[in-house]
């Protein structure tokens, strides 16, 4: 552990010092962050502050908006329709032409679930979706390792893989017509001289909002604009696909994990006719962008070209637009080093704000749950007025965080340890970890989380 945590320790120093490039860059720009240097058990290290955006006169051609939010994402869309749930509008902006049609699925447990009910789209998606019962472990070899039943170790457990296109679409349908504007491309934002945040987009629209709500993922534009830094690549990459059995497929429900050596690949069914995949591998960069998927299809064979032969037979059977290969990053909310989740009325939601390996299967649902504490703050503090905006964004960072952190950590650890490749550390690992060992119960513990409905 100790030395896991010095590596993510470097690794931060080394990004620090691409802050300060990066914010000294944004300074020209927009005023928008306050680097400063501090010191701590003889480190130097830097400290970013957001503070105010720089003031520009309002114009006579800006759109105004009470709340807008960006990204047409699952943070985005969900909190879109909470807020609408609760009777509050926003404008939703997507770079994006239309919603993410390609894309492969993700595996929702049972706080993902929750999070769905209480926005009210639960039950449509699960009756779209399998559930899945348990859980098998391989060998590369085909050996089964062991195997559990979810609802042996927790009877409240609900785990099903959905189609990431199936859930934003059945987001968005709950949403008025004109609520999301597709192809506006955020660029950059500056404070108005009326406190509001004027957002400009790329094809030249400014839009004056009171309320800006970022879910613009795990590159987000207002994440670096408030001064965190780049997510950090952690040393692997990832094949997914979503393979199509017209005849219907001939799988358990059940998640199949399939563990080698710097390699390791999983299979979930998703519904009668969908399996999904991914083949996660060590590598020392994220290499080139690939997106011809003849290429990636014979990478991603080429991995497991020894393994069971149903892990070929899926990626075979993956229609081309939705294999995708995707490097794994994640950024560690240090305590009082990383930016605060908010500044002023500006807000982060989901992994604009703490991306995270997908280990635990978690980014999703904490983004799903980011989206409800999130919605029931800001609508107590515009219905009651008892509280700011601003201390209602205060409290929903300072409430998410100690969830988020740990998280995010743990599922670094989890992709570090299921990554080793030295041959004895494997061999310790099947033999007697993961047979003898590993309980399921703690390992979804972090699935335990209670919020009220909206
Ligand atoms: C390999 C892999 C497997 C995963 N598996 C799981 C899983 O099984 N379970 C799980 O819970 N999570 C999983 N995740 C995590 C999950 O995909 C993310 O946590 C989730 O997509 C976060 O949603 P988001 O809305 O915050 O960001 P996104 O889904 O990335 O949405 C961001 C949106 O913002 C838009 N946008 C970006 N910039 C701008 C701009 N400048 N202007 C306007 N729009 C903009 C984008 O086009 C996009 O639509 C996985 C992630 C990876 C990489």
């Amino acid at each position: 552990l100790h030395i896991f945590f010095l590596q993510k320790k470097t690794n931060f120093m080394a990004l620090s010092s691409s802050t300060l490039l990066l914010v000294k860059s944004h300074i020209s720009l927009s005023s928008f962050s306050n680097p400063s240097l501090y010191f701590r058990r003889g480190e130097t290290r830097l400290r970013v502050r957001p503070i105010s955006l720089s003031i520009i006169n309002a114009r006579a051609d800006e759109r105004k908006e009470d709340i807008v939010i960006v990204g047409a994402g699952i943070a985005g869309l969900a909190t879109a329709v909470s807020l609408q749930r609760l009777g509050i509008r926003t404008l939703v902006l997507e770079q994006g032409e239309s919603l993410r049609t390609g894309g492969t699925s993700l595996t929702l447990f049972k706080n993902g679930w929750k999070a769905l009910d209480a926005i009210g789209v639960g039950n449509d998606l699960r009756s779209q979706f399998l559930e899945i019962q348990g859980m098998a472990i391989k060998s590369e070899d085909g050996r089964e390792l062991r195997s559990f039943r979810f609802k042996d170790e927790d009877e409240s457990q609900e785990v099903r893989a959905v189609e990431r296109r199936v859930l934003l679409e059945t987001l968005a349908s709950r949403l008025p017509p004109d609520a999301i504007s597709f192809s506006s491309k955020l660029a950059n934002i500056e404070r108005s001289e009326n406190g509001e945040t004027l957002l400009k987009l790329e094809d030249g629209i400014r839009i004056s909002a009171k309320i800006l709500i970022a879910c613009d993922g795990i590159r987000s534009p207002v994440a670096k604009l408030m001064g965190f830094p780049e997510p950090n690549y952690v040393g692997h990459c990832a094949f997914r696909g979503l393979a199509y059995f017209p005849e219907g497929q001939p799988f358990e429900p059940k998640v199949n994990y399939i563990y080698g050596k710097g390699v390791r690949a999983g299979y979930v069914p998703v519904s009668e006719t969908k399996v999904y995949w991914f083949i996660c591998y060590n590598s020392s960069s994220p290499g080139p962008k690939i997106t011809d998927p003849s290429i990636l299809r014979q990478q991603a064979e080429q991995l497991v070209k020894n393994w069971p032969t149903e892990l070929i037979n899926l990626i075979n059977l993956t229609p081309d637009d939705t294999i995708i290969r995707t490097s794994l990053v994640d950024r560690w909310l240090w305590p009082s080093i990383s930016p605060p989740a908010s500044t002023g009325s500006i807000v982060l939601v989901g992994d604009a704000w703490h991306p995270m390996t997908p280990n635990l299967g978690q980014g999703a649902c904490c983004a799903l749950e980011d989206s409800i504490v999130l919605t029931k703050k800001l609508a107590e503090a515009i219905k009651s007025k008892r509280t700011s905006v601003e201390d209602a964004f205060k409290a929903y960072g300072s409430e998410r965080w100690p969830r988020i952190f740990p998280l995010t950590v743990r599922a670094y650890l989890v992709g570090a340890l299921l990554q080793w490749d030295n041959p004895v550390i494997c061999a310790v690992r099947d033999n007697i970890v993961v047979p003898k060992l590993v309980r399921l119960g703690p390992v979804l513990e972090h699935t335990n989380f209670e919020f009220d409905p909206l």
